[in-house]
C-alpha cells in the first residue's frame, strides 16, 4: 500500500467523495412483493399480481425456439414484436417503443422529459415506481389527493403549476384496483397545459371488464401530448421483462435516442409477440380472473371486509383498526395458512392488503382463513 493511500485513509472523511445527482437519494428503493412465509409453510404467493395460469404456450415454445440462436444480438427496434403489438391492437409499429419491462419506458420518459425542480403529478396511492423514476431524474413528486381510494381528476388537475412536466396514471391503479371510466381519463387530458404529458399506464387492461374503459389508445391518437403504457408481466411473462408504450411521433422519436440500443432480449421478442398474438389464453386468463375476483370480493364482503371494486389482477382488502382485527394481524394470519400476499404500509394504507387473484384453491384458502380470521 503507498503512502498516499494510508494517508487518505486515515482522512477519509475529509476528503470529496462521489455525489450522486440530486433526488437519488431521496429514492427509497422498490420493495417487491415478499415470495416466503417466513415458516415452515410452503409459499402461495399472491403478492406481486403474476398469472395464476402461467404463460401462454406459443410464448413459452417461442421462448424455448430462441435458444438456438443466443451468440446473435436482438434486432435492436423490437420490430417483429411492434408488428405483433400493431396488427393485434390496429396501431402504427412505429409509434411504440418496447423496453424491458415497462419499468423502462417509465423511466425512459422521465429521463427525457423531466429535468432537476420539475414536477410530476401522481395520485395520492398511485404505483410506487412513478416517484422512483421521478425523483432519479431530479424531479420532484406531487401527489393529488384521492377520493376514497379513487383518483380524483380535479385533485390531480389542482396540482398542475408551471413546473409540471408530467402526469403518470395507472388505470386501473395498482395497488387500489380502482378505475376511471374513459369519460374521466378525456376530462383529465382536456385540462392539462399542451405541454404536460400524460402517461397512462394500462398496465391491467388484459382484466378489464368494465364497459365504460378505455385503454387509452384513442386519447394517443387525439393529442400530441398522451403516451399509453403496457406489460406483459401481469399476463404471464413477469420473468422476461417486456413493457412497451405507445405514443406520438415526436415522443417515440425522443425515447428511441435514449434508450439502450438492444434494450429488449430476443427471447423476450419472441415470447411476447407470441403471447401477444394468443389471443385464447389472454381471454382464458382474464375470464378466470373475472370469476374469481368476483368470488373472492362476495366471500370476503359478506364477512364484514371492505374490498374495494377492482379492475386489476387483485384486490385491495382493507381491515378496521380493531386490535386483534387490524391488517397486520390478518397478514400473520394468512401467513401461518401459507398465503403470502402484501402489504400496504409503503404505500401509506397500512390498513389495507392487497391479494392477487390466484388459482382456484388459493381463493378458498384466503377466503376461508379470512372467515376464521373475523369470526374469531
Ligand atoms: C406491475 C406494474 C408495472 C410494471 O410492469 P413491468 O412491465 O413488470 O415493469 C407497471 N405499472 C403498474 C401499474 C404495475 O402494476
Amino acid at each position: 500500500m503507498s503512502k498516499l493511500t494510508e494517508t487518505s485513509k486515515l482522512t477519509d472523511t475529509a476528503l470529496p467523495r462521489p455525489v450522486p445527482q440530486p433526488g437519488i437519494l431521496e429514492i427509497s428503493a422498490y420493495v417487491p412483493g415478499r415470495s416466503s412465509t417466513g415458516n415452515a409453510r410452503a409459499p402461495i404467493k399472491l403478492s406481486a399480481n403474476e398469472s395464476p395460469l402461467g404463460a401462454s404456450p406459443r410464448a413459452i415454445e417461442a421462448y424455448r425456439a430462441a435458444a438456438d440462436r443466443l451468440e446473435i444480438y436482438p434486432e435492436g427496434s423490437s420490430r417483429l414484436l411492434r408488428e405483433a403489438l400493431g396488427e393485434v391492437n390496429a396501431i402504427d409499429p412505429d409509434r411504440i417503443v418496447v423496453g424491458a419491462g415497462s419499468d423502462e419506458v417509465l423511466h425512459l420518459l422521465a429521463q427525457a422529459y423531466v429535468g432537476v425542480g420539475d414536477e410530476v403529478v401522481i395520485s395520492r396511492y398511485g404505483f410506487m415506481v412513478y416517484p422512483i423514476v421521478t425523483r432519479a431524474a431530479g424531479g420532484v413528486p406531487v401527489f393529488a389527493e384521492e377520493n376514497d381510494y379513487h383518483a380524483d381528476v380535479d385533485a390531480i388537475l389542482a396540482s398542475v403549476t408551471d413546473k409540471t412536466r408530467l402526469v403518470y396514471l395507472a388505470n386501473p391503479n395498482n395497488p387500489t384496483g380502482t378505475c376511471l371510466p374513459a369519460s374521466e381519463l378525456d376530462r383529465l387530458h382536456a385540462g392539462l397545459p399542451a405541454n404536460v404529458i400524460l402517461a397512462i399506464d394500462s398496465a391491467y387492461a388484459e382484466y378489464v371488464t368494465d364497459p365504460d374503459y378505455g385503454v387509452g389508445i384513442s386519447l394517443v391518437e387525439r393529442a400530441e401530448n398522451v403516451v399509453m403504457v403496457r406489460t406483459f408481466s401481469k399476463m404471464g411473462l413477469a420473468a422476461v421483462r417486456v413493457g412497451w408504450l405507445y405514443g406520438p411521433a415526436a415522443i417515440i422519436d425522443v425515447l428511441n435516442r435514449i434508450r439502450g440500443p438492444f434494450n429488449v432480449t430476443m427471447p423476450g421478442q419472441l415470447a411476447a409477440a407470441a403471447a401477444a398474438r394468443d389471443l385464447a389464453f389472454i381471454a382464458r386468463l382474464k375470464a378466470h380472473n373475472a370469476q374469481w375476483r368476483d368470488w373472492l370480493t362476495a366471500e370476503l364482503s359478506s364477512n364484514r371486509l371492505r374490498v374495494l371494486p377492482s379492475q386489476g389482477n387483485f384486490v385491495l382488502v382493507l381491515f378496521p383498526d380493531t386490535p386483534g382485527k387490524t391488517a397486520a394481524d390478518a397478514n400473520a394470519a394468512l401467513l401461518e395458512e401459507g398465503l403470502v400476499v402484501r402489504e400496504m404500509g409503503g404505500y401509506g394504507i397500512p390498513e389495507g392488503l392487497r391479494i392477487s387473484i390466484g388459482s382456484e384453491s388459493a381463493m378458498r384458502a384466503v377466503a376461508a382463513c379470512l372467515k376464521d380470521f373475523m369470526d374469531q
